[in-house]
């Protein structure tokens, strides 16, 4: 089968003073794929999508955004290029109501229109359902999809979620996953999932990358990775 290498990563190196928090990562990520890149605290995931999105400059190797080279991009031009970063920590604007949040999320892009919004509810009936009520009400599970709702709104082709799970309970995640998961067959977007949680990332990832101390142990099929006890005790904490 042929496939989109949507985003590629090739020797990018990022550091913070003295620290290497990247050390000549390369990867890929295909459309219709979801890419899980794993790792313990500090092995460099953060560091990584915020690299690729522009918020840290390398200081060396380069980012390839469907053939184009957006090493040097300035941040605010991301999204038209089709990159959609949501961080950690799930940041809306708690007296707003949903609805009003995923407006805001629309604000950068002009015109958008209501189908846009409703397919957003469409992919996540409990957003939906709480559209009129404050964000600050909303469980973490639900500002999780809200976060995810509003980055759709980018209508990215790549889409980076850095540790979607953290504090969640695990039936949430699986519902969240779930839901990512029908996203990316449908509409054969590229996700690049930073997760701490490897057990949960790799049962919906197609593809699994790990990192330690800044740099690639091994790269290879969700399924593969799963099935090795020894790096999954090593690197994966499960
Ligand atoms: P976590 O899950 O804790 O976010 P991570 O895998 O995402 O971990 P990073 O946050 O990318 O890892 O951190 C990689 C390395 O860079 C760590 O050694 C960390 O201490 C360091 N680091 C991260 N951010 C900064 C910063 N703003 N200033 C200095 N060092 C930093």
């Amino acid at each position: 089968a042929t496939t989109t290498r949507l985003l590629e990563v090739e020797g990018l190196t990022s550091t913070y003073g003295p620290v290497r928090a990247l050390d000549g990562v390369s990867l890929s990520a295909e459309a219709g794929r979801i890419t899980a890149v794993l790792g313990a605290n500090g092995a460099g995931k953060t560091t990584l999508l915020r690299t690729i999105s522009g918020l840290v400059r390398p200081v060396a190797g380069r980012v390839v955004l469907d053939g184009e080279d957006i090493t040097k991009a300035p941040v605010e031009s991301m999204v038209a290029k089709g990159m959609a970063h949501v961080p950690e920590g799930r940041g809306v604007i708690s007296e707003l109501t949903v609805d009003e949040n995923l407006r805001v999320g629309a604000l950068f892009r002009g015109k958008v229109d209501r189908s846009e919004f409703d397919r957003v509810y469409d992919l996540f009936p409990r957003i939906a359902e709480r559209r009129n009520n404050a964000a600050h009400t909303l469980s973490g599970g639900e500002r999780q999809m809200l976060v995810i709702g509003r980055a759709l709104l980018a209508k990215p082709r790549v889409l980076l979620l850095d540790e979607p799970s953290l504090g969640l309970a695990p039936r949430i995640v699986a519902q969240i996953f779930g839901l990512l998961r029908q996203l990316v067959d449908s509409e054969g977007l590229s996700v690049l999932l930073v997760e701490q949680n490897a057990r949960s990332a790799l049962s919906v990832a197609d593809v699994g990358v790990v990192l330690n101390l800044g740099r690639v142990v091994v790269t290879d099929s969700a399924r593969t990775l799963m099935a090795d006890e020894d790096l999954r005790h090593a690197y994966l904490g499960f």
